[in-house]
């Protein structure tokens, strides 16, 4: 089953979104596989980061993510990867469609909440950037079949 890779950015973990973005996820019909509150380390948030490694932005990225506690995240579910970045919405919430999570709840590209992997090759090396096999629960909910056809 796929999987993909959702952090809560210590904006949103700030703001008391952290639930907000816990039920979209759960409402939609994903199952939650991992979850983890950490303090984010420099090494860390530069190899997430890494292909930004030449933007301008990078180094206040980087500080960003390691402000303060973030909640990393693992879900499951039929093309979770790309269903998760539309419920996520665009990258600048100023422009996020309104019922997307950053269109809902931010203004700043700088301050916007919530990363969620991009591709589901992505997905695969954000997931083992940020967990340990031990740390994910393989199990299907008993309501599976109330969410998808056989
Ligand atoms: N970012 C930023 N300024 C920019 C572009 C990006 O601070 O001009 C930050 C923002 O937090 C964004 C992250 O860098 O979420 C990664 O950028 P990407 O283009 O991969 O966006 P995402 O996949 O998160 O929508």
């Amino acid at each position: 089953m796929e999987r993909t890779f959702i952090m809560v950015k210590p904006d949103g973990v700030q703001r008391g979104l952290v639930g907000e973005v816990i039920q979209r996820l759960e409402c939609k019909g994903f199952t939650l596989v991992g979850l983890k509150q950490l303090t984010v380390s420099r090494e860390l948030a530069e190899s997430h980061y890494a292909v930004h490694k030449e933007r301008p932005f990078f180094k206040s990225l980087v500080e960003f993510i390691t402000s303060g506690p973030v909640v990393a995240s693992v879900w499951e579910g039929d093309g979770v990867v790309a269903s998760a970045r539309k419920l996520i919405g665009a990258t600048n919430p100023l422009t996020a469609e309104p019922g997307t999570i950053r269109g809902d709840f931010g203004v700043s590209i700088g301050r916007n909440l919530i990363h969620g992997s991009d591709a589901i090759e992505t997905a695969q090396s954000e997931v083992a950037l940020w967990f340990e096999d031990g740390e994910l629960s393989s199990w299907k909910p008993s309501i599976t079949p109330w969410i998808y056809e056989d």
